[in-house]
């Protein structure tokens, strides 16, 4: 740095960096601190610079997941600055964060600096990954099995199977295949629901419609169940796309069927509400626990994962079915205590008439 001017520009370019700086002189002392490693380990430089590197370190290390070993670990980084580039560890406080740092060495030949930079999102990011890959291939697995060992049981040229046994087989390999690909439609949705790129085309729709389809679908299902429904009159229409709309109602008819295994009443409703229909799609099963209410629209949740491992399903319905609804404009929610049966409401935009005559003249 030759002059004022750019001393100062460099000052202030290391001051707005968005990660953390630390500069240590040849004496070990800590000269510079910027205001994102303040941030980042809640310090104030003031109480630092001229402090011990060393004993700075220590502190650092006091508050990490892993204490004495950092400690050493930063000694061994401040000796051999250029040989150990990278060092990560978890903090505790102020805040549980990952934090990667990268030594390097400065002109003056003892003297060096240190960059901290919060990794704790990505790390999160990779763990969601593992994790989503990791529930995807057991997902997938588990219907791929059941084909394999069926097909390869028929196929077994030492027994005979008689034709009863033969097309349980192959009802079983059908079924499975089914849902093999019902699960990787799912996915296919879940992972646009996720890049906001969920493809929906809107025309204005009558719900009521779109309710009995849905209604009698389930209705072919159900045996020990009885639908109500409870339409107005004259329901105005919606703003949807019905295949996507049609998508979310077998969902949670379907839900409601399969949570409810005593049976009951599954009633439909659907009333304005200001700009909005609201439907809602009401059981008598076993219902959620009211902690649980809103974790039920993340990707893969399950209540009772054990359970529904049974009854089939991967816990994307609902997480898909909110995609759907918030790509709409509306809002989706459940209602329920344990035990007490459950309450899914939807709301969608209603069709402002005078705007949709304006759209059909201009075309
Ligand atoms: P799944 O494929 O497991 O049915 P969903 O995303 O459709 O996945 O639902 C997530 C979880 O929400 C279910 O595993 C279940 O625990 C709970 N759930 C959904 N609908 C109901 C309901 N009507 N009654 C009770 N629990 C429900």
């Amino acid at each position: 740095m030759t002059d004022a001017s750019t001393r100062e520009l460099a000052q202030d370019a290391l001051s707005s960096l968005a990660d953390g700086v630390t500069l240590v002189n040849d004496a070990g002392r800590i000269v510079f601190m910027n205001p994102r490693a303040e941030e980042l380990f809640g310090v104030h430089a003031g109480e630092w610079i001229d402090a011990d590197a060393g004993k700075f370190f220590r502190a650092l290390a006091k508050n990490s997941t892993v204490g004495d070993v950092l400690a050493a670990r930063f000694a061994q980084q401040t000796v051999r600055a250029r040989e150990l580039p990278f060092l990560e560890f978890s903090l505790r406080t102020p805040r549980e964060k990952v934090i990667q740092a990268k030594w390097f060495a400065l002109q003056d030949a003892n003297a060096y600096g240190v960059l901290w930079r919060d990794v704790t999102h990505e790390k999160e990011v990779d763990q969601m990954k593992n994790q989503l890959l990791s529930t995807v291939s057991h997902e997938l697995r588990t219907p791929l099995a059941s084909i394999k060992g069926f097909a390869t049981t028929l196929l077994r040229s030492d027994v005979r199977w008689d034709e009863a046994t033969q097309r349980e087989f192959l009802r079983i390999i059908e079924e499975e295949s089914n849902r093999l690909e019902e699960l990787i439609d799912n996915l296919l949705d879940m992972s646009q629901v996720e890049a906001g790129a969920l493809r929906i085309h809107r025309e204005p729709v009558q719900l009521r419609r779109l309710v009995r389809e849905a209604v009698e679908n389930a209705q072919r299902r159900a045996d020990s169940h009885w639908f109500v429904m409870d339409l107005p009159a004259e329901l105005p229409r919606v703003w949807a796309d019905p295949r996507r709309i049609g998508q979310v109602l077998n969902n949670i008819l379907e839900n409601a069927l399969k949570y409810s295994p005593n049976g009951g009443q599954i009633t439909v409703t659907c009333e304005i509400e200001g700009e909005t229909v609201l439907t809602s799609i009401a059981d008598q099963g076993e219902g959620i626990p009211r902690e649980l209410l809103e974790r039920i629209f993340d990707r893969f949740f399950q209540v009772d994962a054990a359970s529904t491992r049974k009854t089939g399903g991967s816990g994307l319905g609902l997480a898909i079915a909110k995609g759907i609804v918030e790509a709409h404009g509306g809002v989706i929610w459940a209602e329920s205590e344990a035990g007490q049966g459950s309450v899914f409401r939807f709301s969608l935009p209603i069709v402002n008439e005078s705007d949709f005559l304006e759209n059909q003249d201009i075309e």
